[in-house]
């Protein structure tokens, strides 16, 4: 083939971009950086991905790619990029397929999540004379709301709750035209054609109408120290000034959450940093187009209303997610309080209705919009582990993206995994990828357990085709188990039901991006409680575990749980336990009966407990490392009932003087625990028994609260690090130096760290959770990789390490 002089080879190349590329401004963004190089071809959205045809010369489509892989669009994600060089031309000129069904071709849903505003909407919203100036809905290609006024695919605005708004001339011509930030932005709105504000007294009359006006208003209202509800993103949100203590407490009354903290939102990091310590990984995760909710340590007398967080030394911190915060807050001087729209124990509110009706009560004014919200999305919760950003609870910024399977899931079958029961989430895992849905509540209560039915039918009519598999928890009764046996049975599915701590550890793998091959893993798992085939409830776990199966190598040594659940809300029934379970009663009470707590377990029903223990009435066994949290809070007084799972252990991290742990000061008095080896009747126990002893000692002798703390943390941290040596040296060569932890106990800041740090002084590999919660929330995702290994004929290789077993 001859070339004309002068003339660089023409080539033509078909490129294939997978990964979160469509709804986030990728084909106009691919038509900018074409015509800047010079090359023709055009763009348009395929099943899952981008598609472009590329003609010209062969430096010019390498510079294209390079450019493309540097510096996509904000909400991007690539995952791969295919290259393939085709015979034959294309026309001049660069063009945007605009596909017949919008976004979506060939039936793969790809919504990208809520966003929060961008720099340039931001810019926009504040440059009078600019059309979108104080417009409170402001948003583009690259910001806004997306899955909460999704109500069918494809995603395009007659499937949202903007099909109320018609664009108008101005907002359309931004929407037709591939050069404006605009081009394709669903939800595109401006003053004069776009969603309104108003602010409203409960009784339903009208203070302010136009935009501008009632969030002027509603500011001043706070200002007085009135309680604002406000229409936001994924929900309603109820307000206070955050520096005003007796509004705050009114809010606390009002909404009847006792105990749990509130969450603040700040104009900027720089106001934050006033009240809290914020490190360069926390300032990003808050600047993050997520926008999350982020736990800061606390600063010392940071001057905010005490009730925000009742013995917590952090406080969690967002900036504006949506103009219309940003545009509330603009005057303050400090933060506010934001916190769920709802009443104890049900789900935010989303329908104007409902918020006049029960949130009424509640509030002074109501700030409201007439764009409705389709699907509910709290706000997320991060928090810094060790330099990583973690999730805590994973909701509005982060659902529905979808996250990578490990190599060799490829072709698994679609699964649905319908999570725990606790902080519950499901997941739908098809074609190597998961998509996990919002953190949705736990389902103790029938309005919870409807939005769990309602996100899941949601969920089903976008993102699935069909399950063919559904993966459940191995308890014998409990919501989500149910949901799922009966999707099973009427629609004659494969049910797999897989062990809680099994489906942690592999949670954490998958994360971690091991192949679905992977030779068995040693996984730490802690958390509050999962049911074990042998009916107790495990929850301090030492497991070798791979995709398929697992072996039980060891626990924390079980305790009786006198009262079953009621336990999990009177942690002193778990020190009881604990204590007698370590000492005999009588000569405990005797040694230490000036104890307080010693003293009033004396006014406690002791014989009850003790009978129950004896004869196993509603007595479960439990190994459960969040129970021992809950025995030791309770012993030194911090806490004898609780209001929600986990919160006397969190009250004893909180306790803890961390100049004290970060100098290993306390490291010669850390208590100890002890390993008890393999026996017949039991495997390998991490014992509590010597920890009780030095801790009730150093009751005796005064020592402070803050000490203990430390001295506990330490004590467990080298406790579980000694445990992982000695299961280490049992598995020899079938060990490969590294440790997967998960579980709900991790989210203890000081324990990770101090756990942490040991472990890799060693030398150890750790894999931990960052995208998905080590708590319940990731469980559905561990469940469904299980199920996908099963049904791809994944064989457990972890028994056959222990031939003689
Ligand atoms: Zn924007
Ligand atoms: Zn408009």
């Amino acid at each position: 083939m001859s070339v004309p002089t002068g003339s660089a080879t023409r080539i033509v190349e078909e490129i294939r971009i997978h990964g979160i590329v469509q709804g986030v401004g990728f084909r106009p963004f691919v038509y900018r950086l074409a015509r800047d190089q010079g090359l023709d071809g055009e763009v348009r959205n395929e099943a899952g991905m981008v598609m472009i045809k590329l003609a010209g010369a062969m430096e010019r489509i390498e510079a294209f790619v390079t450019l493309l892989r540097a510096a996509p669009p904000p909400l991007a994600r690539i995952d791969r990029i295919e290259r393939t060089t085709l015979a034959g031309g294309l026309a001049r000129g660069f063009t945007i397929i605009t596909s017949v069904t919008g976004e979506i071709v060939g039936g793969e849903p790809a919504i990208s999540p809520d966003t929060a505003v961008c720099p340039e909407c931001l810019a926009d919203i504040l440059e009078p004379g600019n059309r979108h100036f104080r417009y409170p809905f402001t948003n583009c290609t690259n910001c806004g709301p997306r899955l909460s006024i999704l109500r069918a695919i494809p995603y395009d605005r007659h499937n949202t709750s903007m099909v109320d708004f018609p664009m108008c001339t101005d907002c359309a011509r931004e929407y037709h035209d591939p050069a404006d930030r605009r081009f394709h932005a669903q939800p595109n709105a401006c003053p004069s054609c776009g969603p309104r504000v108003r602010l409203i007294r409960p009784d339903g009359s009208l203070v302010s109408a136009e935009s501008t006006d009632a969030l002027a208003d509603a500011w001043a209202l706070l200002q007085r120290g009135e309680i604002l509800a406000v229409k936001g993103l994924g929900g309603y949100q109820l307000a206070c000034l955050g520096t005003n203590e007796a509004a705050v407490a009114r809010l606390r009354r009002r909404k009847r959450r006792s105990d749990r903290p509130f969450a603040l939102m700040a104009q900027d990091t720089e106001v934050v940093a006033r009240y809290a310590q914020v490190s360069k990984e926390e300032e990003l995760a808050l600047k993050s187009p997520e926008a999350p909710i982020v736990i800061l340590n606390a600063k010392r007398d940071h001057g905010l209303a005490p009730s925000i967080a009742p013995r917590q030394r952090t406080l969690g911190f967002m900036l504006p997610n949506t103009p219309l915060h940003y545009l509330l807050i603009e005057k303050a001087e400090a933060p506010i309080v934001l916190t769920s729209g709802n009443l104890s124990n049900e789900p935010q509110i989303i329908e104007d209705a409902e918020a006049l009706d029960k949130l009424g009560p509640i509030v002074e004014a109501l700030l409201v919009h007439d764009r409705a919200i389709v699907n509910r999305l709290d706000d997320s919760v991060v928090r810094v582990l060790a330099d990583q950003a973690c999730q805590i609870r994973r909701a509005r910024g982060y659902a529905p993206a979808s996250i990578p399977c490990p190599p060799g899931f490829e072709k698994a079958p679609e699964v649905l995994a319908l999570g725990a029961h606790l902080k519950s989430t499901f997941c739908l895992l098809r074609g190597g990828q998961a998509t996990i849905s919002q953190h949705i509540g736990d389902l103790d209560d029938a309005p919870t357990r409807a939005a769990f039915q309602n996100t899941l039918d949601q969920y089903l009519r976008l993102f699935s085709r069909d399950p063919e598999v559904v993966a459940i928890d191995l308890h014998p009764d409990m919501p989500s188990v149910r949901i799922g046996e009966e999707l099973a049975e009427s629609k004659n599915l494969n049910l797999v039901r897989v062990q809680h701590h099994h489906a942690h550890a592999v949670s954490c793998m998958a994360e971690n991006n091991l192949p679905l091959d992977i030779s068995p893993v040693l996984a730490v798992v802690l958390d509050g409680l999962g049911y074990g085939p042998d009916g107790s409830f495990w929850g301090g776990e030492f497991l070798l575990a791979d995709y398929a199966g697992y072996h039980r190598l060891g626990s924390f040594r079980p305790v009786p749980m006198p009262g079953g659940e009621q336990a999990i809300h009177e942690p002193w029934r778990m020190a009881y336990a604990h204590l007698t379970h370590a000492f005999t009663w009588p000569e405990l009470a005797e040694r230490y009966r000036t104890l307080p707590f010693i003293a009033g377990l004396r006014e406690r029903p002791l014989d009850t407990l003790d009978a129950m223990m004896k004869r196993k009435i509603n007595t479960p066994q439990t190994s459960a490392c969040g129970r021992l949290f809950d025995a030791v809070a309770a012993a030194v007084g911090l806490r004898q009932t609780v209001t929600y799972e986990g919160q006397a252990a969190i009250e004893f991290e909180a306790a803890a003087d961390l100049d004290l742990a970060e100098l290993g000061a306390e490291e010669a008095h850390a208590y100890p625990f002890a390993i008890k080896d393999a026996t017949a009747e039991d495997l390998t126990q991490l014992d509590p028994q010597p920890m009780w002893s030095a801790l009730l000692d150093d009751l005796d002798r005064n020592v402070p609260i803050p000490i203990i703390s430390v001295r506990f943390h330490i004590g467990l941290a080298c406790g579980i690090d000694e445990m992982i040596e000695h299961l280490a040296t049992r598995l020899g060569a079938a060990w490969h130096g590294q440790v997967a932890l998960s579980g709900g106990v991790f989210q203890n800041a000081l324990l990770f760290d101090l756990l942490t740090v040991r472990l890799r002084s060693r030398d150890i590999e750790v894999l931990s959770q960052q995208h998905l919660p080590s708590n319940d929330g990731g469980l559905a995702w561990g469940q469904a990789a299980v199920a996908a290994a099963l049904a791809l004929g994944r064989v457990s290789q972890c028994a056959s390490q222990f031939p003689d077993e």
